[in-house]
């Protein structure tokens, strides 16, 4: 019997890309990338092009960061309801309600803390992403709050991009659209997954592809010109068709930008608890998919930017991100790359610090459930005075 090749050969690392950006500096063409590629590791060509392609296209996004500048993470660990998949630390909001209100406050005091450690040591704020969870979770009016809080604490005057996941479709409505666009939010997320009904009510998501079309015109509406669309490679139950269907949906949307995740059975989701009542798609069907969404993104004029790999993908695949030309997201960019400090508030939250002389990482944890960050909010706060060191010589 012959052993089925591996797409992406020996390569183990999450990111090739980095690989690929560090070859494309020393000279290489793409194809002699994507060549090196397959020499050294042994993954298909397709998959050294992609490499290579990401690294083109992150590559004077890198180049034009801020020799000073900083992102921040801000997470809401709060959903509607959880994904069959889902292994982040995340609360229901029926179960979690009284806690919201309480981890607000919280979060805008880990806010003030290292806005002010972000000032003295000189950093320049380049881009916030407010991600979770869902964010639009929250009211619009705590929504408003954590704005102006984030507004009044942190200098946002050199922010090239501002972005917040209104992920889940049954979260969005006009107040809060309105509410983000009112404080200069100009990214968006809008995730449908899949665009077919029975998949959606599988993987206990609480929405109908219609929602995902009726939030997406809404979002246009409230004049979000830059929208990023998630969809999913192997989601229980799905064939080839469905998953094009879905792709298909999706881009008649024609969102600025498209991100491919292929299916990842994480320990802790229901998904890995439950995995023998679900029909699985077989790794070949995924590479199927991702080999589409490829050929498919790439016809509508979209070209890769980011990706990266996970453990427990379907077919060892990875996770790509296509944008229309201009729409590149910068944070997915800087933190896939680990080109930038992006330091991250809240419960969860990973800071990771980038010395970009040596490229040595280093990082700052958050606790990750809801409860013990409120908790514990002080000792959240001393492990920041870790950055301080960070200090930008003049
Ligand atoms: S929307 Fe994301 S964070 Fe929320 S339950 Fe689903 S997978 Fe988890």
């Amino acid at each position: 019997m012959t052993e089925k090749k591996l797409p992406w050969g020996s390569l183990t690392g999450i990111r090739p890309a980095k690989i690929a950006a560090r070859l494309l500096k020393s000279g290489m063409t793409e194809e002699e990338a994507a060549e090196y590629f397959v020499s050294e590791y042994g993954p298909d060509i397709e998959k050294g092009r992609l490499a290579a392609e990401v690294a083109a296209a992150e590559r004077p996004i890198c180049d034009a960061m801020l020799p000073d500048g900083v992102s921040v993470y801000i997470g809401i660990p709060f959903c509607p309801t959880r994904c069959l998949y889902c292994s982040f630390v995340t609360c229901g909001t029926r179960q979690a309600a009284r806690l919201i209100d309480e981890y607000c406050v919280m979060l805008k005091k880990e806010i003030s803390y290292t806005a002010d450690i972000i000032r003295s040591n000189g950093n320049r704020i380049e881009t916030v992403y407010i991600g979770g969870g869902t964010p639009t979770t929250l009211s619009a009016e705590l929504l408003d709050d954590l704005l102006l809080h984030i507004y009044s604490e942190f200098d946002m005057s050199n922010c090239r991009e501002f972005t917040v996941e209104a992920g889940r479709p049954d979260t969005i409505d006009r107040t809060k659209l309105e509410t983000l666009k009112k404080h200069g939010v100009d990214r968006i997320s809008i995730n449908p997954q899949s665009m077919n009904e029975e998949t959606l009510k599988l993987i206990g998501r609480n929405h109908t592809p219609r929602q995902v079309k009726d939030a997406f015109y809404l979002a246009r509406e409230c004049g979000f010109d830059n929208i990023n669309m998630d969809v999913i490679a192997g989601l229980p139950g799905e064939t080839l068709d469905m998953f094009k269907k879905t792709l298909e949906e999706v881009e008649e949307l024609s969102p600025e930008d498209t991100t491919v995740h292929v299916m990842s059975i994480k320990r802790s989701s229901r998904l890995h608890e439950y995995l023998s009542d679900y029909n699985l798609t077989d790794g070949e069907t995924a590479a199927e998919m991702v080999d589409f969404a490829y050929k498919y993104l790439k016809s509508t004029g979209k070209r890769p930017y980011y990706m990266y790999r996970q453990k427990n993908q379907l077919g060892n695949l990875e996770n790509a991100a296509y944008s229309k030309a201009g729409f590149e997201s910068l944070y997915n960019i800087y933190i896939m790359e680990e080109v930038q400090t992006i330091i991250s508030l809240g419960c969860g939250g990973v800071t990771k610090t980038v010395d970009r002389d040596t490229d040595r990482i280093e990082r700052i944890f958050n606790v990750k459930e809801p409860k013990d960050y409120i908790e514990r909010i002080d000792e959240m706060l001393a492990r920041k005075d870790a950055l301080r060191k960070f200090k930008v010589e003049n």
